[in-house]
């Protein structure tokens, strides 16, 4: 068969395999601790399955406009008025099926063999490999253990010329756990102010997963910048609802109408009590997030002490989200082969850095959306290994 090229650069999120392979060593009898794949191991709110279970039984079983159900969109604005202080229209707003395709749309809007794009790397692997996908060139923005994984402005702003068509940023990070300096993003922004072609798609999926009190710094901050930039959130990660697959997108007025029509030409519309969970999240009470994010710190400072006590690891403290990306080059190994190590020897699931880009390597991403008792426990039999 003749398939089209272009599929040959498609690359993959590693962690969907590491899941994979881990269920497979679970059903020969082997005790696995799964620290791979980075979803909350909590159910969904309670009141959020009813709304669903209710919607499907009050009949909403049809197609729902593209996108979304204008309730859900108006939540979604009222959500980003009390978390990021800036006023939407909800017509500027796309529910899509799970985070994931709005960054899909907004690269292949962007990328062709003519253009570049630029990706944090290590970063979500999704990323990289759709630009790889529409020929264009994807274009780094290093990030490195020692600002904190956060990035350097003006090597971005130098690396810019008039073939790059979209930058994207993620904050707080996958995989690392940084999040983006403030200082940083405003050199960025006033120097994006002489590009004003360049769009930027601002991943902010982990937008409430943040500690310590630190402020989450939407892009939407950036007035100048409203007219080229796509904001990317949604119930994943928030709500416990990886597997409802529901996600949120803010457009430009001018991109708005053909993300609509990608959207018409894919899945047509999210799924109606799916949509009708998502507006019961929003709005209901945010208690099973609260607790969940109390537990998900506690759970930070225990793998943070345990891989900094284990010989040759270290890892410095996570900002946000819900990952530990080790630093484990003391070991002399690949990040590969520690990750296969640790699956082996250990029966604990990690991805390798490299799963998240070159500069990922020297790294290994440890999931700590697991109870405390597994996290300890995968920890002690790493400590064994090394
Ligand atoms: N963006 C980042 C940085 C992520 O880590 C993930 C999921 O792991 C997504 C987007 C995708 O989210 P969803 O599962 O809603 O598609």
């Amino acid at each position: 068969m003749d398939i089209n090229k272009a599929y040959k650069n498609i690359g993959t999120e590693t962690a969907f395999d590491i899941l994979a392979k881990a269920e497979q060593l679970k059903s020969q009898g082997k005790d696995v601790i799964n620290l791979g794949i980075g979803q909350p191991d909590f159910l969904s709110p309670d009141h959020v399955v009813e709304a669903a279970v209710k919607a499907m039984t009050d009949g909403h079983h049809g197609y729902t406009p593209a996108n979304g159900i204008l309730k859900l969109r108006e939540a979604v604005a009222k959500n980003i008025y009390e978390f990021r202080g800036i006023e939407v229209d909800p017509s500027n707003i796309l529910i899509m099926p799970g985070a994931k395709p709005i960054m899909y749309f907004a690269i292949i809007l962007f990328g062709n063999p003519n253009s570049e794009i630029m990706y944090p790397n290590p970063g979500f692997p999704i990323y990289e490999s759709a630009i790889n996908l529409t020929g264009a060139k994807a274009v780094p923005i290093e990030l490195n253990e020692n600002n904190s994984f956060s990035f350097n402005a003006e090597s971005v702003l130098e690396k810019i010329n008039d073939k790059t068509k979209l930058i994207i940023l993620n904050s707080p990070a996958n995989p690392t756990g940084g999040v983006l300096d403030q200082k940083e993003l405003d050199i960025l922004a006033k120097g994006l102010e002489k590009y004003p072609n360049i769009a930027i798609l601002s991943d902010e999926i982990y937008s409430r997963i943040i500690y310590d009190n630190i402020k989450f710094n939407s892009l939407l901050k950036y007035e100048h910048l409203h007219e080229r930039l796509i904001i990317l959130d949604g119930w994943s990660k928030t709500y416990a609802m990886t597997g409802w697959r529901l996600g949120w997108s803010l457009w430009p007025k001018k991109l708005i109408q053909i993300a609509t029509r990608l959207a018409i030409n894919t899945y047509s519309c999210v799924n109606a009590p799916t949509q009708f969970a998502g507006i019961a999240a929003l709005s209901g009470p945010q208690d099973h997030f609260d607790s969940m994010l109390k537990e998900f710190d506690k759970r930070r400072m225990i793998i943070y002490k345990k891989l900094n006590s284990i010989n040759n690891l270290s890892c410095i403290l996570p900002k946000g989200a819900f990952y530990a990306f080790a630093n484990i080059k003391k070991t002399g190994m690949t990040s590969k082969e520690a990750q296969d190590l640790i699956l082996e020897k250990a029966n604990v699931a990690s991805v390798a850095g490299t799963s998240f880009g070159n500069f990922g390597e020297g790294y290994v991403r440890f999931s700590y959306a697991a109870s405390s008792e597994n996290i300890e426990e995968a920890m002690n039999r790493i400590d064994s290994l090394f």
